[in-house]
Protein backbone atom coordinates (compact mmCIF):
# COMPACT_ATOMS: atom_id res chain seq x y z
CA UNK A 1 0.00 0.00 0.00
CA UNK A 2 1.41 3.26 -1.32
CA UNK A 3 2.21 6.12 0.99
CA UNK A 4 -0.72 9.03 0.68
CA UNK A 5 2.19 11.12 -0.36
CA UNK A 6 3.48 9.32 -2.93
CA UNK A 7 0.15 9.18 -4.71
CA UNK A 8 -0.04 13.03 -4.28
CA UNK A 9 3.84 12.71 -6.19
CA UNK A 10 1.92 10.68 -8.95
CA UNK A 11 -0.88 12.43 -9.50
CA UNK A 12 1.57 15.53 -9.77
CA UNK A 13 3.48 13.73 -12.46
CA UNK A 14 0.64 12.97 -14.51
CA UNK A 15 -0.68 16.52 -13.86
CA UNK A 16 2.43 18.07 -14.67
CA UNK A 17 2.93 15.74 -18.19
CA UNK A 18 -0.71 16.09 -19.18
CA UNK A 19 -0.13 20.00 -18.81
CA UNK A 20 2.77 19.93 -20.36
CA UNK A 21 0.96 18.08 -23.18
CA UNK A 22 -2.13 20.47 -23.41
CA UNK A 23 0.26 23.13 -23.56
CA UNK A 24 2.54 22.42 -26.08
CA UNK A 25 -0.35 21.22 -28.36
CA UNK A 26 -2.42 24.94 -27.50
CA UNK A 27 0.77 26.64 -28.84
CA UNK A 28 0.93 24.64 -31.65
CA UNK A 29 -2.29 24.85 -32.44
CA UNK A 30 -1.87 29.07 -31.56
CA UNK A 31 1.07 28.94 -33.78
CA UNK A 32 -0.70 27.47 -36.64
CA UNK A 33 -3.41 29.59 -36.71
CA UNK A 34 -1.35 32.46 -36.21
CA UNK A 35 0.81 31.48 -39.43
CA UNK A 36 -2.59 31.10 -41.02
CA UNK A 37 -3.95 34.08 -40.64
CA UNK A 38 -0.99 36.16 -41.71
CA UNK A 39 0.94 33.88 -43.79
CA UNK A 40 -0.38 35.10 -46.89
CA UNK A 41 -0.29 38.84 -46.00
CA UNK A 42 2.10 39.87 -48.44
CA UNK A 43 -0.08 38.52 -51.28
CA UNK A 44 -3.42 39.78 -50.86
CA UNK A 45 -4.43 37.38 -53.75
CA UNK A 46 -4.13 34.23 -51.43
CA UNK A 47 -6.25 36.00 -48.73
CA UNK A 48 -9.14 37.15 -51.44
CA UNK A 49 -10.11 33.38 -51.68
CA UNK A 50 -9.70 32.67 -48.06
CA UNK A 51 -12.83 31.79 -45.85
CA UNK A 52 -15.02 33.80 -43.72
CA UNK A 53 -12.88 33.58 -40.98
CA UNK A 54 -9.90 34.75 -42.08
CA UNK A 55 -11.42 37.47 -44.19
CA UNK A 56 -12.93 38.58 -40.64
CA UNK A 57 -9.42 38.43 -39.49
CA UNK A 58 -8.00 40.78 -42.69
CA UNK A 59 -11.00 42.82 -42.03
CA UNK A 60 -10.23 43.82 -38.62
CA UNK A 61 -6.75 44.16 -39.29
CA UNK A 62 -6.57 45.22 -42.44
CA UNK A 63 -9.67 48.00 -42.46
CA UNK A 64 -9.95 47.61 -46.15
CA UNK A 65 -13.51 48.64 -46.52
CA UNK A 66 -13.16 52.00 -44.87
CA UNK A 67 -13.31 55.23 -46.90
CA UNK A 68 -10.88 57.18 -47.83
CA UNK A 69 -8.62 59.40 -46.25
CA UNK A 70 -10.48 62.48 -43.85
CA UNK A 71 -11.16 65.66 -45.92
CA UNK A 72 -10.86 68.70 -44.17
CA UNK A 73 -13.03 72.07 -44.89
CA UNK A 74 -11.13 74.15 -47.50
CA UNK A 75 -12.20 77.22 -46.00
CA UNK A 76 -9.46 78.96 -44.29
CA UNK A 77 -8.74 78.57 -40.97
CA UNK A 78 -11.56 76.01 -40.22
CA UNK A 79 -10.82 72.57 -39.51
CA UNK A 80 -13.95 70.87 -39.51
CA UNK A 81 -14.43 68.00 -41.06
CA UNK A 82 -15.69 68.17 -44.76
CA UNK A 83 -19.22 65.40 -45.04
CA UNK A 84 -20.18 64.68 -48.65
CA UNK A 85 -23.92 65.68 -47.79
CA UNK A 86 -22.63 69.50 -48.00
CA UNK A 87 -20.85 69.22 -50.89
CA UNK A 88 -17.22 68.28 -49.50
CA UNK A 89 -16.90 71.59 -46.75
CA UNK A 90 -18.12 71.43 -43.18
CA UNK A 91 -21.71 71.78 -41.34
CA UNK A 92 -20.75 75.34 -40.72
CA UNK A 93 -19.58 76.24 -44.15
CA UNK A 94 -22.56 74.79 -46.35
CA UNK A 95 -24.08 77.50 -46.78
CA UNK A 96 -21.43 79.26 -48.47
CA UNK A 97 -21.54 80.07 -52.56
CA UNK A 98 -19.86 77.45 -54.53
CA UNK A 99 -17.64 79.80 -56.28
CA UNK A 100 -16.33 80.64 -52.69
CA UNK A 101 -15.51 77.06 -51.86
CA UNK A 102 -13.77 76.11 -55.58
CA UNK A 103 -11.61 79.42 -55.13
CA UNK A 104 -10.64 78.46 -51.58
CA UNK A 105 -10.03 74.28 -52.58
CA UNK A 106 -8.29 75.26 -55.48
CA UNK A 107 -5.79 77.87 -53.06
CA UNK A 108 -5.19 74.79 -50.95
CA UNK A 109 -4.40 72.86 -54.06
CA UNK A 110 -1.77 75.58 -54.97
CA UNK A 111 -0.73 75.77 -51.59
CA UNK A 112 0.19 72.11 -51.47
CA UNK A 113 1.64 72.21 -54.64
CA UNK A 114 4.08 74.97 -53.33
CA UNK A 115 4.74 72.62 -50.14
CA UNK A 116 5.47 69.56 -52.61
CA UNK A 117 7.84 72.22 -54.85
CA UNK A 118 9.69 73.34 -51.58
CA UNK A 119 10.16 69.98 -50.21
ZN1 LIG B 1 -15.64 74.85 -42.61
Amino acid sequence: MPKKSDIQDLVQQFVDSLSSLIEQDTVSRARAAVLNAFGGHASAGALRGAGPAKAAVVGRLGRKRRKGPIQLCPVPGCSNRAAPVFGMVCSKHKDLPKAEIKKFREARRAQKQKVKKAA
